[in-house]
């Protein structure tokens, strides 16, 4: 079940951190996603809250008595070095950690030495915002899946199971990083079509792919699952996600087990936490499937999920070379796509994930898998976009890309909108290959 809108998301409120109400701030005071940093030059790693171009600094919120009337175990949870044990606590926790951070950041609250809370965003360094025991990758965008099956398996490029299974691996959660990361070009085995034996070097075929990750909240035992009408219960919040890709590495290992070392490299997570509450106004319909699918199983149906399951969240991504850098040339857009034309919903992926009996554990990412739409300019990543290479996209100074070379950096956006309410966005994914 959605959570409800509220007076945190009245439009009409204003923040004394004045650039929250600049209208195209990702973070208003309607947002308030959490996330981890350091003050520079120390070495603790504080919760924090976005607001405009500044970070409510949450361990001096509670020094200075701000959090007061909130449980003791919401305080301590807010004193921890990652989000994990706020997870833990589930939704009316961060439900009413929400309401008080509104309440002290909102225009008129009188804080008493405001300045000592925050710290300037481009001075702060952003850390990962969770200890992530599991990282699940999903497959949820059948566009994606059709393009991505069509240049594999031209024949049958849709499997008989997508429509009733949302397909995921389990991905590896050591590997992910922070937005800013460099990263490195992987070494692996590659195999062009017209050569006899594979060989060992760096990939040629380097891609990234827009995701969107959402935290498990509270958790469940192992052998019990959670059912679709609670699911959202046990989601905290939301993330952009870019699940770095060897394309090569890939076409020769993927079978029969699905992706591993063309994956596992590097994963680029964004550091803000956009919390289900904030993202309350923006729920939606699910993607509504063509009369002649099949409905989804009964464990993954309900109406709710049907008429408020989805989140209008769009995405966009950009991209700047070397050469572009050089130049001083602003980075290029090259996808604009939205979250809504998702095959399955976040509450359909993770009842699906919990339906065996596995157990799903505060602080574990789960991502969408690679959101690409039906229209041209909404793929999610260069394998769709450049037909595997094929058709390599045009850069404005001339250069042309079939893949990432060394000096690309990757920037992912996200942001929703909405007539009478405040816009919220999701701040940057960004990564540079080294
Ligand atoms: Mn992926």
């Amino acid at each position: 079940m959605p959570r409800p809108i509220d007076a945190t998301h009245d439009p009409a409120l204003r923040s004394w951190v004045e650039s929250a109400n600049q209208p195209d701030a990702d973070f208003p005071i309607q947002n308030l996603p959490f996330g981890v940093f350091r003050r520079p030059g120390s070495s603790q790693a504080r919760i924090g809250v976005a607001i405009g171009d500044q970070i409510l600094d949450l361990v001096q919120c509670h020094g200075e008595g701000l959090l007061q009337e909130l449980p003791m175990v919401v305080k301590d949870a807010c004193l921890a070095p990652t989000l994990n044990l706020l997870m833990f606590l589930g939704r009316e926790a961060s439900s009413s950690l929400r309401q008080r951070l509104s309440d002290v950041l909102r225009s008129g609250a009188e804080i008493p030495s405001a300045a000592n809370l925050l710290v300037a965003m481009s001075e702060a360094e952003l850390l990962l915002p969770a200890s992530m025991g599991n990282y699940t990758d999903f497959y949820a965008s059948i566009f994606h899946a059709t393009n991505v099956g069509k240049l594999f398996r031209p024949d049958h490029p849709l499997l008989p199971n997508y429509k009733y299974v949302p397909i995921a691996y389990h991905g590896r959660a050591s590997s992910l990083v922070p937005s800013g990361t460099p990263i490195p070009r992987p070494n692996g085995q590659r195999k062009r079509p017209e050569e006899a034996e594979p060989s060992f070097g760096p990939t040629r075929s380097l891609d990234y792919e827009l995701e969107v990750g959402f935290f498990v909240g509270q958790g469940n035992a192992l052998g019990e699952s959670i059912s679709l009408n609670t699911a959202e219960d046990h989601i905290f919040g939301l993330c952009l996600v870019n699940d770095w890709s060897a394309r090569d590495i890939q076409a020769w290992e993927y079978q029969p087990l699905g992706p591993f070392l063309s994956k596992s490299f590097a994963t680029t997570l964004s550091p803000w936490v956009v919390t289900l509450e904030a993202l309350a106004p923006f729920r939606c319909a699910a993607f509504s499937r063509p009369l002649e699918d099949p409905a989804p199983l009964p464990y993954l149906a309900d109406a709710v999920n049907a008429e408020q399951g989805g989140i209008a969240l769009t995405l966009e991504v950009y991209l700047r070379t070397a050469q572009m850098r050089e130049q001083s040339l602003e980075p290029v857009r090259i996808s604009r796509g939205s979250f809504q034309q998702m095959y399955w919903t976040i509450a359909q992926m993770l009842t699906h994930h919990s339906s065996n009996g596995c157990n799903l554990c505060p602080g574990d990412l789960l991502a969408s898998g690679t959101v690409s739409g039906s229209e041209p300019g909404s793929q999610g990543c260069l394998l769709e976009i450049t037909r595997r290479g094929s058709e390599p996209l045009q850069l404005p100074d001339g250069e042309t890309r079939s893949f990432l070379l060394d000096g690309d950096e990757v920037i992912m956006r996200g942001y929703c909108e909405k007539p009478g309410f405040a816009r919220i966005g999701f701040g940057e994914c960004r990564g540079v290959i080294s």
